[in-house]
Parts: structure tokens; sequence; C-alpha cells
């Protein structure tokens, strides 16, 4: 079972690939975690990848595909993985094509406004890191912490700006490799704008919808 993951950023793609990873029991095979195993243990490869992540990049196609195969011979990825944050490029899809084929790339699907308005709307406390949303999840006093007292704050990475520039970001990375997995009849549209339960409840019919296909 090989599976792949997409997600636009805040749309709650790591908790879906945790669920995934323990209902299935299959390694989550992350390029991020994998990026920054390498880099502590200070394996030759990961050497070479902290020398482009000091200068703040993630490194060629080539690197980064050395790393996911080196981890997903491991014995413990024989049922399967979950492939998360990768591939980020066609070049990286077509490596990963040459090594072998996915059963299906599950593609979480997301009005952009709705994720703007999730992010928008929190606050987060500067002392104690307690999270509220001033729709979903309003603290008991407005812009007090509950838990503390202190006032809450909108995080930089909250503001609407930087929200949307992000999601572009990622509808520009991400378009190409949807497509080059739906010609392949590879995409499973994932309808992301429910709960978390609902969200992975979609997935759950796709992934056992491929162990009862021939
Ligand atoms: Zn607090």
């Amino acid at each position: 079972m090989k599976l792949v993951i997409f997600g636009p950023p805040s749309a709650g793609k790591g908790t879906q690939a945790q669920k995934l990873s323990q209902k299935y029991g299959i390694p989550q095979v992350s390029t991020g975690d994998l990026l920054r195993k390498a880099v502590a243990e200070k394996t030759p490869l990961g050497l070479k990848v902290k020398s482009y992540l000091d200068q703040g990049r993630l490194g060629p196609d080539d690197l980064i595909v050395k790393l996911i195969q080196e981890r997903v011979s491991k014995p413990d990825c024989k049922k399967g993985y979950l492939l998360d944050g990768f591939p980020r490029t066609i070049g990286q899809a077509k490596e990963l094509d040459k090594m072998t084929e996915v059963d299906v790339v599950l593609n979480i699907v997301v009005d952009f406004d709705v994720l703007v308005e999730r992010a928008v709307g929190r606050r987060s406390c500067p002392k104690c890191g307690a999270v509220y949303h001033i729709k979903f999840n309003p603290p008991a006093n407005k812009d007090t912490c509950e838990k503390c007292g202190s006032r809450l704050v909108q995080r930089d990475d909250d503001k609407e700006e930087t929200v949307r520039n992000r999601l572009k970001v990622y509808r520009e990375q991400t378009a190409p490799l949807v497509e080059h997995y739906r010609k392949k009849g590879k995409i499973a549209d994932i309808d992301g704008s429910k709960g978390i339960d609902a969200v992975f409840e979609q997935m759950v019919k796709v992934v056992d919808g491929l162990s009862r296909s021939p």
C-alpha cells in the first residue's frame, strides 16, 4: 500500500496523515522529518542537505529522492508507506514513478476562503501557547487568554496576506502534480471542508476500496 497525501497548508494534512498511518500500520514518510533527521545524524547525505538548508533551500530533486529512497527501503516500509510532502516537483514525481507505482494520491481539496477564515480568526496566547478562534472557539473574555490572562495576539503567520500567499504558492506548486497523477488515474479528491473525522472517513473509503479491487 503506497499512498501519497496532498493538502494545502492548514487543511489538517498532518493530522490525517497520522491517522492513516495508525489505521493501516504503515509509516508516514515526511520529507521535512527526513531532512531534519539526516541533518541531526550528520550522515554524508545529511551534511549535504544541511548545506542547502543553510542557504534557505530545500535541495535539488535528486538529493530529496535519494533520502526518500533510503527511507522506503527500510524493513518497516515493506507493507507500504504514506508519503507526506513528497513529491513536491514534477521532477520528483517522475523519479518516484521510476522507483515504484503509487496506489493513490489522496488530494485534500478545500476552498481557500475557508482556510483563510480558519487562519485569520486564530488568536494565540504569547505566554502559554493556548490557541483560540474568534468564531469557532472564542475565549470567554474577548482578547484575553482563559488559562493565564495574557492578551491574545494574531500571529504574523495567520495574517490574511501571509495565508493567501502561502496558499497561492501551494496551488502553483501542486497543480502540475495533481495533473500528472490525474492523467494516471491516481487522484482521489477528498472534500477537506468537513471536520477531521468526516475527512478521514472519506480517505478510509478510498483506501479500503483499493484492497478490494484486483
Ligand atoms: Zn495563556
